[in-house]
């Protein structure tokens, strides 16, 4: 537990709309479903009031955002300062002239390929298998066989530390495999996407595609992150994972998954501490069988327990 400085905030900004709670528990906002409370959790009911928010929050405490927590462990001691959480208020998809996209950071990607197919628009079929939201699809460069956000985005607008909003262009994401190259505090608010006008019913076809190839290749339906290891130039991760000997190794309450072993599962009763130092062995276990240093995809937050 982390001391309550939630009464002080309100102090500070009584003219705040969007909820403040004090040592909210994250692991049930999360996938993996575990580790610590947040010291304070912000819930802003809209872009005004987080910049409202940011700009009258003491440059010393530290911010996190995050969204709907599946590509994040959050470690056994939580996180100190403040988790903003966007929810209500950035929820809005609106389909634009031009065949354009727009949808809040709140919305789930899959909402959003399926606002896009019911307006005939192609070209988000891939955000049909991201069980995450847009915020983290822009953050991480969400993508699937064979398309990520980068193909798709033509602006976003967010907030920085200072409270000030401002709009980032494609090219000024900087993006790269699943990175974007933009400071750790922009907290994006909003995505601009360009479709291309298509067939609904092909569109929709290619969207059940997408469902029926995840249900038989990735554990979907279990406490994970999703893909824990960028893959390497050149290389697959699971495939040097599973060189390396790891495919099913435990720690604690915490497995490689025997389906696709780039996942890490939660088998019921995992820490944060048992899910990332079997990540830290499997990389060892990697490192010493092939030579080639994996990259954490998944996003690791807070303090150990
Ligand atoms: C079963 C499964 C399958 C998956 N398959 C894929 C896949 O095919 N392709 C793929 O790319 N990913 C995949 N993932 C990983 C994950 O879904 C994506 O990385 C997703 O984009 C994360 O979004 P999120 O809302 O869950 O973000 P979170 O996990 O909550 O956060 C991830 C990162 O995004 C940041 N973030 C979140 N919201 C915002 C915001 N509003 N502004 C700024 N930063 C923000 C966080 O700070 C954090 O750094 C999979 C995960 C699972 C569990």
């Amino acid at each position: 537990m982390f001391a309550d400085i939630v009464a002080d905030l309100k102090l500070r900004v009584p003219e705040l709309r969007g909820r403040l709670i004090a040592n909210q528990s994250l692991a049930e906002l999360t996938w993996f479903r575990v580790g610590g409370p947040s010291q304070v959790m912000f819930m802003p009911d809209s872009e005004d009031d987080l910049a409202f928010f940011l700009k009258n929050l003491p440059a010393e405490i530290p911010v996190t955002v995050i969204g709907l927590g599946s590509n994040l462990i959050v470690r056994d001691g939580g996180v100190p300062g403040v988790v903003i959480r966007l929810g209500r208020g950035f929820t809005d998809v609106t389909i634009e002239e031009g065949s354009r996209v727009r949808a809040g950071t709140g919305v789930p990607d899959v909402k959003v390929a399926r606002a896009a197919q019911e307006a005939s628009l192609d070209g988000l079929v891939f955000y049909r298998g991201i069980p995450g939201g847009i915020g983290g699809a822009l953050r991480m460069n969400g993508g699937a066989y064979g398309r990520e956000t980068k193909d798709a985005l033509i602006e976003a607008r967010g907030v920085d530390r200072q409270g000030n909003i401002r709009i980032y262009k494609n090219a000024d994401m900087h993006y790269t495999y699943r990175h974007c190259g933009l400071p750790d505090d922009i907290i994006f608010t909003q995505a601009l996407y360009q479709g291309t006008l298509g067939n609904p019913a092909e569109i929709a076809a290619a969207m059940d595609k997408v469902t029926e190839s995840r249900e038989a290749t990735q554990p979907i339906k279990s406490r994970t992150g999703g893909s824990t290891f960028k893959n390497p130039p050149g290389n697959k991760s699971w495939q040097l994972i599973d060189a390396a000997g790891c495919r099913g190794l435990q720690i604690g309450g915490a497995q490689v998954s025997e389906l696709h072993c780039n996942f890490l599962l939660n088998l019921g009763g995992a820490t944060a501490s048992d899910i990332e130092t079997l990540g830290e062995t499997v990389r060892s276990r990697v490192k010493a069988t092939s030579g080639i240093e994996l990259e954490w995809e998944i996003k690791r937050i807070g303090i150990a327990g």
